[in-house]
This record gives structure tokens, sequence and C-alpha cells, in this order.
């Protein structure tokens, strides 16, 4: 598996988690999510990533009060990858858009045309799509 393919499958994971944050979560809930990131700029198996997400995460904590918060912090520091890969910011307005309410389970082909999402394929490098 590429540098690539295990930070898209990643950021999948990610957002979609925060997509599914509570807009009101319980003590418990903040600190699962807290512990999540936490956990991550330690055990990301590429440490060079995980190093360079540390830093972005010591200056920017994750802001876990709410799914809108949550998010927001999620798309900001992801942009904050971006940049430094010299990859193009991505508008956080569109976050809820891209990550939420896609249910591609069932027709992944047809759901990917549908919303323009082909240069978005995870696949497993001998072409089978794994996901978006
Ligand atoms: P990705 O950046 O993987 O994004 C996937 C999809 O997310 C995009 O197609 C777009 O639809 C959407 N998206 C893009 N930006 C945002 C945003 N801000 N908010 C919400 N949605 C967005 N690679 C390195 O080479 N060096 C690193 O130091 C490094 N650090 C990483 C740290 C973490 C925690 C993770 C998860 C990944 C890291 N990566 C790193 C991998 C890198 O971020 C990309 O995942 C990889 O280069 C593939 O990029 P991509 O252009 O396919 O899109």
């Amino acid at each position: 598996m590429s540098r690539e393919d295990l930070g898209r499958s990643s950021w999948l994971f990610l957002h979609t988690i925060a997509a599914h944050y509570p807009d009101n979560p319980s003590h418990v809930q903040r600190q699962d999510a807290e512990r999540l990131i936490d956990i991550l700029t330690r055990i990301y198996p590429c440490a060079e990533c995980a190093e360079h997400f540390a830093n972005i995460v010591a200056h920017k904590p994750p802001d876990v009060s709410s799914g809108t918060a949550f998010r927001e912090w999620l798309c900001a520091v992801h942009n904050e990858v971006n940049y430094s890969l010299d990859k193009p910011q991505f508008n956080c307005a569109f976050v809820h858009a891209r990550w939420s309410g896609l249910d591609c389970t069932d027709d992944l082909n047809a759901c990917v045309h549908s919303h323009g999402l082909e240069k978005n394929i995870v696949s497993n490098g001998s072409g089978k799509r794994l996901g978006i």
C-alpha cells in the first residue's frame, strides 16, 4: 500500500467519523475523539506523517465541543497537510456535503459517477475499488 492510499483511506475514516460526531457530545464521546487523534499522532503507520501530524495537533488541538466544531477542525488540519504537500485547499464550507449522507455501499460505480468522485477512488492496486 502506498502512502497516498493509506492517506486517502485514513482521511475517509476520520472525516466519516467526524460527519457522525454528535452536536452535543457526552464527556465520554469528547474524550474518545481526543484520544483517537492523540493515538493517531503516535501509531499512524507512516512515521514522517505521524510526526508531521503531531506538530500540527500540538499547535491546533482538536475542538471536540460539537459535531460542527470537530468537522471544521479536521478540515483545517487536513488543509494544513494539503498545504505542506502543495495540494489545493479544500473549501471547508463543503465538508458536510463531501463527507456525510453519501451512501455508496449498494452501487459504488453509480454513486461515484453521480457525485463526480472518480479521482477519489481508493483501489487496492489491482483495479478493485475499495471505496471513495
Ligand atoms: P487526500 O488528501 O487523501 O484527501 C482525500 C479526499 O478528501 C480528497 O479527494 C477531497 O475530496 C477530500 N479533502 C481534501 N482536503 C480536505 C479537507 N481539508 N477537508 C475535508 N476533505 C478534504 N502524506 C505525506 O506525503 N506526508 C505527510 O506528512 C502526510 N501526513 C498525513 C497525515 C495524516 C493524519 C493523514 C491522514 C495523511 C497524511 N498524508 C501525508 C497523506 C496525504 O494527506 C494524502 O492523503 C495523500 O497524499 C493522498 O492525497 P489525495 O490528493 O489523494 O487526497
